[in-house]
């Protein structure tokens, strides 16, 4: 039996966000049912936030391909909403994800499984499933891309990203710093 398993079903919310300096940032997704007096949050890799921003981009277009009946969805969201919302209180490390449809509700699920350390047992790992619209998964899509790929830090001579291996400022005679 999982420790704890949590349907939120449906979310009023399901968002994404990084908070720390450039290069140490962490990584959260967090959502709420309209009951929720906190948010749900849980820690995930960067690299598990892009795979769940590019499968439910590929899984929204499946859908829509599969059923052309369905009203469209608005490609903007709004940043000041998308940010994530306090008290950011992570349940638990995200290990294994997967993604689902609910044909009859239109509802997408985002799962979410506890990391299981080496000598943990997989039977216990608490579970989180994020349902949401096919307009929230959309939002949180765009807005999950928008998030991984602010990371990089700005050089503070020049105003330009730099790369993790260095950067050749034009303010220092293209310098390496
Ligand atoms: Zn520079």
């Amino acid at each position: 039996m999982p420790r704890s398993e949590l349907d939120l079903n449906p979310v009023q919310h399901i968002t994404a966000d990084a908070i720390g300096k450039p290069g140490q940032r962490v990584f959260y997704l967090q959502g709420w049912r309209e009951t929720d007096i906190h948010p749900v949050t849980v820690i995930i890799e960067k690299v598990q936030l892009q795979t769940l921003a590019t499968g439910l981009e590929q899984m929204l277009a499946e859908i829509v391909q599969q059923n052309p009946a369905l009203a469209g969805l608005q490609a903007d969201y709004d940043s000041d909403k998308m940010r994530i919302t306090p008290p950011v209180d992570p349940l638990f490390r995200a290990g294994e994800m997967g993604l689902g449809y609910d044909a009859e509700e239109d509802q997408i699920v985002i799962l979410v499984r506890e990391i299981v350390m080496e000598d943990g047992d997989p039977e216990e790992a608490s579970v989180v499933r994020f349902w949401c619209s096919r307009q929230q998964a959309s939002w949180l899509a765009g807005w999950s891309q928008e998030v991984v790929n602010r990371g990089r830090p700005i050089c503070p001579q020049c105003g330009q990203p730099m790369e993790p291996e260095g950067h050749f400022c034009p303010k220092k005679n293209g310098h390496k710093h």
